[in-house]
């Protein structure tokens, strides 16, 4: 049987053994299938893994089950699950993402295998127990490995990311996202897949990142959105020697090249499993500079880096096929997502800012204004 490691607050039911907490649920006589399970593989420790963590909304397509709690509340909803407790849940947004990642895992297994620098994905649910089980299922028919569950039951969030030593998190909550970003975690919004995703990539992870208030900082956004384009142009040209300071999904960007330099250490650079690509509405000529300079002054690279200068982003990532995209803005999130590109949105910046509440009510949660 696999074993799950929860940081959920234990209770009397539950049994304590050597710090891992057993939830009452995981002893049941559960409806698993041991010919289901994957092989059984150790978790590698949280500081030397790269550690993301995924909320069971976006992995999984959980949106039946979402609308039965809203319009008829928690009794209906569990009652729901448990009758459904044998039926998987069908991938979410995450999931080709999260197989990606395993998917390079196993290559690294390869390579190196007693190195603990690998992939762990931890699902954070704040389900109840009974939902556990119906997740666990659905995790071993897809036969995905993640060993961790962290079911934040309603307590702090940001303490079991900090626990955990995330390295990006991914929610359906904006809420969350949020705070998590104000934590200092890199986070994003996933939303419902779109209607027709591109096809992705089942060897190679491939992730592709906005630059402003993403990768970098969004002191340069606050230019163009104070002064407009001609005076961000003028401002990126002056400073061009001059870094950008960090945005929330730097770190990321690192952990994964972190990973890419063990494959190069090894000769496989043609052949590495991880891509990554800088795609920016900057243009080349006038302010690219100051984005590829930053990136080598961190000692950084992304395999391909593009500059739309200002042209959509949607066409250029549907020939990218990335398993996720990064940026700030919904307009671009949006142009992604109506080409088939699983987009997730990074809330922070000057953008988030910048929308009056009275130009859409508050309903867009400040994103109406995203135009750059
Ligand atoms: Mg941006």
């Amino acid at each position: 049987m696999t074993s799950v490691n929860i940081s959920q607050t234990p209770t009397s039911q539950d049994t304590i053994t050597k710090g891992t907490v057993r939830a009452s649920w995981e002893g049941t006589d559960t409806l698993l299938n041991p010919s289901v399970l994957t092989k059984h593989l150790k978790s590698p420790k949280p500081q030397n893994a790269i550690t993301i963590a995924v909320s069971s909304r976006v992995l999984f397509s959980m949106n039946k089950e979402q609308q039965i709690y809203e319009q008829k509340g928690m009794e209906d909803y569990l009652k729901y699950q448990i009758e459904h407790e044998t039926e998987p849940f069908s991938p979410g947004p995450a999931f080709p993402f999260v197989k990606a990642l395993e998917a390079v895992n196993a290559r690294l297994r390869e390579l190196y295998p007693e190195s603990e620098e690998l992939f762990d994905v931890v699902l954070m649910t704040n389900n109840h127990a009974h939902v556990g089980l119906r997740l666990i299922n659905t995790i071993n028919h897809h036969q995905l490995f993640i060993e961790r569950f962290c079911m934040t039951g309603g307590n702090s969030l940001i303490g079991y990311l900090k626990a955990y030593q995330t390295n990006l998190y991914l929610s359906a909550d904006h809420m969350k996202v949020r705070e998590a970003l104000e934590a200092g975690i890199a986070a994003a919004t996933m939303f419902n897949p779109p209607e027709k995703r591109t096809e992705v990539s089942e060897t190679q992870l491939r992730v592709a990142f906005d630059g402003d208030a993403v990768l970098f900082s969004d002191e340069s956004e606050r230019i163009f959105k104070a002064h407009g384009l001609d005076k961000f142009f003028e401002h990126e040209k002056a400073h061009e020697d001059m870094p950008l300071d960090h945005g929330p999904l730097k770190g990321f960007l690192e952990s994964l090249g972190k990973l890419q330099k063990k494959f190069y250490a090894k000769g496989q650079r043609m052949d590495c499993p991880i891509r990554t690509y800088l795609v920016t509405s900057r243009s080349a000529a006038s302010s690219g500079t100051r984005a590829l300079k930053t990136l080598r002054s961190w000692g950084l690279e992304t395999d391909e880096a593009l500059f739309l200068a200002g042209a959509p982003k949607g066409p250029m990532l549907d020939k990218i096929r990335p398993h996720i995209f990064f940026d700030d803005q919904m307009f671009h999130v949006e142009g992604a997502a109506q080409l088939g590109t699983v987009a997730a949105h990074v809330p922070y910046g000057v953008t988030q800012k910048w929308a009056p509440e009275e130009a859409c009510g508050g309903e867009c949660l400040g994103y109406c204004t995203d135009t750059k």
